[in-house]
């Protein structure tokens, strides 16, 4: 259908090997086309909405009345926000937790907006000090990495982040928080020129807003998440331009990649990566390495245990099941992705890549009013894994 039918279909839904219903939208004038594809060939089909652009509309109302301004109202954690009000937000971190929020900027997008990471550490932490002042008991600590809106339509990753970062900021003495024995790092919003399109012009843009695929294609768009350099452009459709997937010209041709890359082999010189999460929506699965073979991890049994006791946290917390298992055997093959580059360069102890919600119901549309539960069940899932 990919093939025949090009950009007039978008899918939503990943392609799985499951047999799990595929969500997708098409174009007004492809849709009688794609109805008489899906009947020619009796595959069950049922239509959910005619009005994709009034969901859309309806969201910016919802929005329009969530907007807060004060950062210290947990509240202002339970809507999505836009590039520039995130921007704001760390502004406003930085004047009020000064021993616990650090930030940088690790690169810049096609469109030089800056890519932020932050830090968020107990102050006994030897990430606080600049070096001049360290104290006897300041201490070097593994990291805990999350890697946030990585596809720009997937609204929930950033928005669950932050609400993660606002739960460690707003409980540094608490031994729950992990900061005694970990450090934060967060990047929040590494496809920024994707995030900002997706609020300004088109909501359902995935990958970033390279528009230097000239003289192969007329698409603008790397898909980050097929950037990275493992088994680079493995599967044959993402070598096209026009592809929600387009590999790039070349593994770490992107801006937005090659930051995060430097940032993390950075960090590596000095510190140990415990955990790395590449945080994505929707679908609700607990993934670990690889996605670009079949082939299990050397980990693979730590990994098992790792995931259900996440799965199980999170299902204690609002009774959501997350399911979990190896990306290539719960969801699909894919080449390029960040988690699998991060094991296989032994760039951390474990590398996850989560589904957050939902199952299909509103899928990248979620409405916000679930960034709290999610934030809350994921924290658990992290802390589950965390403590093992
Ligand atoms: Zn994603």
């Amino acid at each position: 259908m990919e093939l025949l039918f090009g950009q007039m279909i978008n899918f939503w839904s990943p392609m799985n090997k499951n047999l799990k219903p595929l969500l997708f939208t098409v174009t007004a004038d492809a849709r009688q086309a794609i109805v008489n594809y899906l009947s020619f060939y009796r595959l069950n089909y049922s239509v959910l909405t005619n009005h994709l652009k009034a969901l859309i509309d309806n969201e910016r109302r919802i929005l329009a009345k969530l907007r807060l301004i004060r950062v210290d109202d947990v509240a202002n954690f339970e809507t999505y926000h836009s590039f520039n009000e995130i921007v704001e937000i760390f502004g406003k971190w930085t004047a009020m937790y000064p021993n616990n929020f650090k930030i940088s900027v690790i690169g810049h997008t096609y469109e030089k907006k800056p890519i932020f990471a932050v830090v968020i550490a107990g102050s006994n932490s030897k990430e606080m000090y600049d070096g001049t002042n360290v104290t006897n008991t300041a201490k070097v600590k593994e990291i805990i990495f999350l890697e946030c809106g990585i596809h720009a339509r997937e609204w929930l990753s950033p928005a669950t982040c932050l609400y993660i970062a606002n739960i460690l900021l707003t409980n540094t003495n608490d031994d729950a928080s992990l900061l005694s024995n970990y450090d934060f790092h967060i990047v929040p919003v590494i496809n920024a020129d994707g995030y900002v399109f997706t609020w300004n012009s088109n909501r359902m843009w995935r990958k970033n807003r390279n528009p230097g695929n000239f003289p192969f294609g007329p698409c603008y768009g790397v898909d980050l998440n097929r950037n990275f350099d493992v088994n680079h452009c493995g599967e044959p459709l993402s070598r096209l331009p026009c592809h929600e997937t387009f590999c790039g010209r070349s593994a770490f041709s992107e801006n937005e990649t090659r930051a995060i890359r430097d940032y993390i082999i950075s960090l590596n010189s000095t510190q140990r990566i415990k955990l790395y999460f590449s945080v994505h929506s929707y679908s609700e699965i607990w993934m670990y390495p690889y996605s670009y073979t079949t082939n299990a991890s050397p980990k693979v049994s730590i990994y098992k245990e790792a995931s259900r006791r996440a799965t199980e946290a999170i299902k204690q917390t609002h009774g959501e099941e997350y399911t979990y298992g190896q990306s290539s055997e719960v969801l699909y093959e894919c080449s390029g992705a960040s988690d699998d580059w991060i094991e296989s360069q032994n760039l951390a102890d474990l590398s996850f890549a989560i589904e957050l919600r939902d199952k299909g119901d509103y899928g990248f549309l979620i409405p916000p009013k679930f960034i709290k539960p999610t934030a809350e069940e994921i924290w658990n899932g992290i802390k589950a894994v965390a403590f093992l």
